[in-house]
């Protein structure tokens, strides 16, 4: 048994709402959303953020984009949408399974606080 939280919710031992399932990547809504549409996307691989995926495996940190895309378009984002990858202590990141924020459904400001 793993304790990367997202790791379990690709098994499914912890329960998510799941919004889209690829080969290789799960997208779920955040369970303490920021805005109407949030949606976290993971790599179902363990990789521990995005510079660690970009040196291992680009063409993943590539599928998880365009998963992120395809959840803004299935959601209905036409006004436009945010992505977000927090990374480290410093960028904020809380969960050490790579996961790129979907945000959207409202106007976001800039810079974030
Ligand atoms: P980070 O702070 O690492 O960028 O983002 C972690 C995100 O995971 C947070 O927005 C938080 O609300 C979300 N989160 C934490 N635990 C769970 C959970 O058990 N299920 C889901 N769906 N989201 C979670
Ligand atoms: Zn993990």
């Amino acid at each position: 048994m793993t304790a990367c939280l997202f790791c379990r919710i690709v098994t499914g031992e912890v329960p998510a709402q799941v919004v889209r399932e690829g080969d290789r990547t799960l997208a779920f809504r955040d369970v303490n959303p920021q805005a109407p549409t949030h949606v976290l996307v993971v790599p179902k691989a363990h990789h521990a953020d995005v510079a660690a995926l970009t040196d291992a495996d680009p063409a993943l940190l590539a599928d998880v984009l365009a998963a992120a895309v395809a959840v803004a378009r299935d959601e209905g984002l036409d006004g436009g949408f945010r992505l977000v990858s927090n990374t480290g202590a410093d960028g904020g990141q809380t969960v050490g399974h790579l996961h790129v924020h979907v945000l959207g459904g409202r106007a976001m400001g800039w810079p974030p606080g």
